[in-house]
Order: C-alpha cells, then structure tokens, then sequence
C-alpha cells in the first residue's frame, strides 16, 4: 500500500518585506492498494500536484509520513527508501518536458534499465521493444525517434513505458493526458486501467476534470481537494451520486452530460464566487466559506475537520452541514 499519513507541505515564499511559510498541503491522509485507483480532484492550485509529489518520493513533507508497502520514505537514516521509492513512479503531464530532447526513444528507455540494473545489458534491446510493444507503439516505427518527431500521445507512451522499466508497484499520473490529442485521450486512459490491473499497479490519479476521474476511479476511491485539504473522501459512486460537501457539488455540476440516457444526475450548484482565496490569506473558520452557497453562521468560527457521514462508513466530509442534517434527524 502506498499511503500518506496527515502530510503537510509547506514552502517558503520571497516577498518585499522578508518571507513567510505557505501551507499547500494541510494534513492529508490517503492511501492506495495494489490494482486499485484512487483520484485526486480539485482545481489548480489545490495541493494535487505538490501531494502528488510527496507520494511518488519526490519532495520531503514538511510534517507528517509516506510509506510504500509499510517502508517509511523520506528516512533518513535508512537508505533503502531510496530504493524503494523506485516502486513509485511518477508520470508528469507535459510528456515533452519529461523527454530528453537529444535522446532517442531508445537511449530514453535503456537509461533506467542499465542504472538500475533491470535486465542483463545483453537483454537491455529486447526490453526496450517489449516496453514499447506493451504501451501499443510499435517498435520499429518510434524506437530511434527523437521526442520533436512523436505525437502527443506517442511521447505520453513512451513516458509511461519509461516509467514501467523500473517495475513500478504503484504509479502517480499527474493530469496524464491533458496534453494528448482528444481522440486519443480516451484510449491512453484505457491502457493506463488495463496496464495497472494486469500489472497489479495501484494507480494515483490526479486530475481536475471530475468527468475524467469518474471514468478511472470507477471502482475505486476519491480524494476531492480544496486550497490543501482533503474536503470530501469516499468511493467514486458515492462521491459521484450522493456528494455531501458543497465544494464537490460544483465540481460536479460542472460536468456536461454526456449523451442522453446518462444515468448521471445532479442539481446544479454553483459557488458564490469564482476568486479563489489565496492560501497567503484564508479565511477564518471553513476555507470555502467565502464561495460556499450554503454558508451559514457557524463556518467562520473554525475549521471543519474531515468526519464520517453517518450510516456511510468510508464516506467522509468536511462541512458543518452534515452536523445539522445529523441533528435534524
Ligand atoms: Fe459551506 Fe459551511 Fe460547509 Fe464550509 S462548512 S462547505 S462554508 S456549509
């Protein structure tokens, strides 16, 4: 399992006047399983990307823990993290910003299988095509291309066939096809389920777009974030069909339908405002009080913690609403 336990990531920020501690990530508990999807959904600036991240080894949170199959990351006096953070491999959203530019297709896939001594340098060759064959390009059309001379989508490929020369037991696919044609978009996510469930990969995926994120978690969990915090957690058909928090009630709303017969229904909610505070200066009290439609009284006073819906165990919320619909029955 790879799992975060109450992370907190701050930054320092230069102004003017001297600097201050940013937190973009606030006490985050998630976790993921071997063959399963968690998706992580929120707008920019929201803390995916950075807790994305933190999961896939690559920046230290400030407080709290990751551990990947019951190792601690970010421990310093065991190096074997290091080596187990190989497990977790991160795919970024810009395929061409992760590509060697001077590198062909080629050299890009046997890198990582000479230093981390995947195969046999004799075997590195076959390998190459195998990873290539296995993320549906054909070898011996892209292997010594260079990235300018690739598609979208074939880059993006190439990137998760880089990825999955390590062995990865858990991959983080930061917003992965966003830069991939639309009409090969649909199929790069098939290959990204069909990948992870023979590979016994868990997945983290991390999107804004709630329509993307219900196609991949279909079966599995989401974490919807806002401003640094996990506001509303569960299974993606719970969170989908019956969202409590208001946060993920806008976020649904703005999903078109589909086509007719959608079985995907909601009543549109839409924020009070559409300036997100910056996380300089949040509010007093519930962070999305200054957009929340249904703010009331009490959400300036303190923050409202992520809590269990009643009679839905795995379901859980941040938001005073559910303390008076609690005590209204
Ligand atoms: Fe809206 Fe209040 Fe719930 Fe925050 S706590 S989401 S302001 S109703």
């Amino acid at each position: 399992m790879l799992a975060c336990n109450d992370v907190v990531k701050q930054f320092a920020i230069r102004r003017t006047w001297g600097s201050r501690q940013v937190t973009v990530v606030n006490r985050v508990s998630v976790s993921v399983e071997a063959s399963h999807v968690l998706c992580i959904v929120g707008e920019s600036g929201c803390g995916k990307t950075t807790l994305g991240k933190v999961l896939a080894g690559l920046l230290a949170p400030t407080l709290g823990s990751v551990t990947v199959d019951g190792t601690l990351l970010y421990h310093p006096g065991n190096k074997a993290w290091e080596r187990e953070a190989l497990k977790i491999q991160l795919i970024h959203q810009d395929p061409f910003s992760t590509l060697n530019p001077v590198h062909t297709v080629r050299e890009e896939l046997s890198l990582p299988l000479l230093h981390h001594q995947i195969v046999p340098k004799s075997l590195v060759g076959e390998e190459c095509e195998h990873l290539l064959t296995r993320t549906g390009l054909d070898p011996k059309v892209v292997i010594d291309k260079y990235p300018h001379e690739l598609s979208g989508g074939q880059r993006q490929r190439v990137v998760l066939a880089r990825a999955l020369s390590v062995r990865p037991r858990y991959i983080v696919a930061d917003e992965a096809v966003s830069m991939v044609d639309v009409s090969s978009r649909l199929i790069m996510l098939d290959l990204f389920l069909e990948i992870a469930q023979k590979e016994r990969i868990g997945l983290v995926f991390i999107t804004h777009d709630f329509g993307l994120a219900r196609y991949v978690a279909l079966e599995g969990t989401i974490a919807v974030m806002y401003l640094g915090r996990v506001v509303e957690f569960g299974g993606t058909e719970t969170v989908i069909h019956q969202p409590r928090h208001p946060y993920t009630k806008v976020l649904l709303s703005s999903i078109p339908p589909l086509q007719a017969g959608d079985d995907f229904k909601i009543d549109k909610v839409y924020p009070r405002s559409f300036d997100v505070p910056s996380l300089e200066l949040l509010p007093p009290g519930c962070v999305f009080e200054p957009r929340c439609p249904y703010a009331f009284d009490r959400c300036q006073s303190a923050l409202p913690v992520l809590s269990t819906v009643v009679h839905e165990p795995g379901h859980q919320v941040a938001c005073y609403l559910e303390d008076e619909e609690t005590a209204v029955v």
